[in-house]
């Protein structure tokens, strides 16, 4: 130690003693310092240092000597390397920094690093007395840690640079607190989360806080969490799927003060994804869908069809000569029609309903819901099968040439999942080949007996079609008795004469007319033979007084301008409005009962009355039935039938007779066959009756010789 005692600033005498104390002087103290210790004089003149100066600074004892001069030792410093740059400018700054020292309260603090690599830190302490303390301590580990903490955080910022990776962390609440990386800044992600939890902000694929629930059950546990997937609609609005993972953060006492991790930008992933699925389910060539996806669809139609009990359809659809017009005219020319076919297919069809192509000229549609009857499935399927057949027939025009195919069909029906696809897949393929074996451009049903009902009304309504221009209808009446036995009107029903099959029953065929639209200029005809009729017998005495009453169907009833159609009817006849009366049946009502009550207002402020037909085998709810502008209940012919023998019957018709009663309607009896069951009709109270009892269906026009009116 190289110390003497008189140096101004040593210890005071009381440290010395406890120094001493244990044994050690405060001179030996200084030596065991890890800090190196030079004093200088207030010229700058080395006058003190400890061992640890040596040891730190790497002098030798002929630089830091007693008496050397601070420049000496700075100018040796300069030469060896420690200290870089130019030597006056360093011992003029070190002479600034010794002086300056002087007058300021907190040391002045400086880092170096020595030739050798060690880093020092080094302050200067003014001496009461003059002069320094210059006080230097290694360093170099910290800076190393440092350095290396530099580094890292170097490293982890140029891999947030570099790729579509971005760091994270979220506050206790799970609120962003940071987010870093260059896909933050391009998307400006920061100004979008920060402040904000993941599940506050929309997320098409996350719509429901249900969807967030697994996360945020993890979060609860500290757990670790990878690849969460979260789309996000940007500003500009581009879609862009992020994928996150994240850790919990600990504290020092083990309590979570947020998480922390990664984001990812998996857009392209998905892009990917959703190509390959593209791929993978649809038909490259036409964008239907491939045989794969179409048997998933016809798997989920089965389902949907246990479900609901509907029936469904499947076609099979192959062009007849498309193997000719490719080979004639080239494949490329082979793959437009392809395309154009399925542009018509889905064209022409609902978007529910599903295209594929299977292969080649192979297509395959299936439609759902086509009703819960097998007959009317039957009949919907067979027209939508003409529209494909109509409309693929079409010829088109590719590179200035017409071409033209047509298909041949296959159909087959399904209901409910019993069957395995590839069987009902099967069936349509055998159908189409009946059908090619029809000689083509035809339609054909798997079953020989689905066949032949479908062959059976498309002949019908064919004829019905044929039968409404060539005039084979006739309008019947049946008449309307009160309790004495006169007569105070008719219902008209339509007859067939069909010129092979004889008389066809209304039963038979207005369903069909119903189906196919026919109803509507057939139920024109009626209502003009009706008011005709009536406008006759409004000049005959005898009959003046009498009512005629018209059936409507369902369909007509929805036709907008029913009122319209029947007010002109009416005053073409110059009948009175008054003696018409109409019938409609409570299953009709069902269908927009706002809209029915408003017609029926209309035509029945013009004076014309209805009934309600067929009464009893309906829904009616008494809430509506009270609103209905009606004149007339109709007791169903089936209450009728067995109001003798079966008690529950007659209570039904005692009922209606009541309820009409208090409603203020008349009460038809239909279908009364006896005395018997007139008598007792009569003795509940009901004063209006039809039936064979009275007189059966005849002729209404006067010139027929089979008319008894
Ligand atoms: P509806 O309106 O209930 O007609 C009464 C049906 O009962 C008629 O059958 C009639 O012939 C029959 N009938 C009458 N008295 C008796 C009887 O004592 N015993 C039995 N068993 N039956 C009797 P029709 O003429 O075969 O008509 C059947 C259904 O066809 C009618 O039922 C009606 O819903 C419909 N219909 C008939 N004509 C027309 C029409 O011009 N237009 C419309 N839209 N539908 C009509
Ligand atoms: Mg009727
Ligand atoms: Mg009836």
């Amino acid at each position: 130690m190289q110390f003497s005692s008189t140096l101004p600033g040593t210890p005071s005498a009381a440290a010395d003693d406890a120094a001493r104390h244990g044994r050690l002087s405060v001179a030996e103290l200084l030596d065991h310092l890890n800090h190196a210790l030079v004093v200088l004089d207030e010229q700058g003149f080395v006058v003190g240092h400890n061992d640890a100066a040596h040891r730190l600074l790497e002098l030798p004892q002929t630089v830091l000597a007693e008496g050397a001069l601070i420049d000496d030792v700075v100018r040796w410093q300069i030469r060896r390397g420690d200290l870089r740059g130019d030597a006056d400018a360093i011992v003029q700054r070190v002479w600034h920094h010794l002086r300056t020292t002087q007058t300021e309260a907190h040391p002045h603090v400086y880092t170096y690093t020595t030739a050798s690599g060690r880093t020092l830190q080094g302050s200067t302490i003014a001496l009461p007395g003059g002069g320094w303390v210059r006080v230097y301590t290694d360093i170099s580990k910290h800076a190393q840690a440092l350095a290396a903490l530099r580094e890292s955080e170097a490293r982890f910022r140029s891999l947030t640079e570099l790729s579509a990776d971005w760091y994270w962390e979220w506050d206790a609440e799970c609120r962003y607190t940071r987010l870093e990386g260059r896909t933050v800044e391009e998307h400006d992600l920061a100004r979008h989360f920060l402040g904000k939890r993941p599940w506050d902000v929309f997320s098409p694929n996350r719509p429901q806080p249900r969807d967030w629930a697994p996360l945020q059950d993890l979060i609860a546990q500290r757990r670790v969490f990878r690849g969460w997937e979260i789309q996000r609609i940007l500003p500009d609005g581009q879609s862009v799927w992020f994928s996150l993972s994240g850790m919990p953060i600990m504290d020092e006492h083990g309590h979570c003060t947020g998480y922390r991790g990664v984001g990812r930008n998996i857009t392209p992933r998905k892009e990917a994804e959703a190509t390959v699925q593209r791929l993978a389910f649809y038909d490259s060539l036409t964008g239907l869908y491939n045989r794969r996806a179409f048997q998933d669809q016809l798997r989920k139609a089965q389902a949907a069809a246990d479900r609901s009990g509907q029936w469904g359809a499947l076609y099979f659809i192959d062009l007849d000569n498309f193997k000719d017009v490719n080979d004639a005219y080239g494949h490329k020319l082979g793959d437009a029609l392809l395309r154009d076919c399925a542009k018509r297919l889905q064209t022409i069809l609902r978007d529910e309903d599903s295209v594929g192509r299977l292969w080649g000229d192979e297509f395959v549609v299936l439609l759902e819901n086509l009703g819960d009857s097998q007959s009317g499935a039957l009949w919907n399927a067979q027209m939508i099968a003409e529209k494909i057949r109509a409309e693929l027939e079409r010829p088109s025009i590719h590179d200035g040439q017409e071409v033209q195919v047509t298909p041949s069909i296959g159909i087959t029906l399904f209901q409910g999942s019993h069957e395995a696809v590839e069987e009902i897949l099967q069936r349509a393929d055998l159908a189409m080949y009946q059908s090619k074996a029809a000689g083509r451009n035809a339609i054909r049903f798997f079953d020989p007996d689905m066949q032949a009902k479908v062959m059976e009304r498309a002949t019908l309504q064919h004829e019905l079609r044929h039968g409404l221009r060539e005039q084979e209808f006739a309008l019947h009446g049946q008449v309307i008795v009160n309790g004495g036995g006169r007569i105070q009107g008719l219902e008209a029903l339509i007859r067939w004469r069909h010129p092979k099959r004889g008389m066809v029953s209304p039963a038979a065929f207005i369903p069909l007319a119903e189906q196919s639209g026919l109803i509507v200029p057939m139920g024109q005809w009626i209502l003009e033979q009706a008011c005709r009729t009536l406008a006759r017998w409004s000049s005959d005495p005898e009959r003046s007084h009498w009512t005629l009453a018209v059936n409507l169907s369902a369909r007509q009833l929805r036709q907008p301008d029913l009122v319209d159609t029947v007010l002109r009817v009416i005053d073409a006849s110059g009948c009175d409005p008054k003696k018409l009366k109409l019938e409609l049946t409570e299953s009709q009502l069902l269908h927009d009962v706002e809209d029915t009550i408003k017609k029926m207002e209309a035509l029945s402020a013009r004076g014309i009355r209805f009934a309600l037909d067929d009464f009893g085998t309906g829904y009616s709810s008494l809430a509506y039935l009270k609103r209905l502008p009606l004149s007339q209940l109709k007791i169903d012919r089936t209450f009728v039938r067995d109001l003798l023998d079966d008690p529950n019957d007659a209570a039904i018709a005692q009922t209606i007779l009541q309820l009409a009663d208090s409603l203020g309607l008349d009460v038809v009896a239909e279908g009364v066959e006896t005395a018997a069951q007139f008598e007792a009709l009569y003795a509940m109270g009901c004063r209006l009756f039809q039936g064979y009892h009275f007189g059966r269906p005849a002729p209404l026009d006067p010139a027929d010789p089979a008319s008894v009116h």
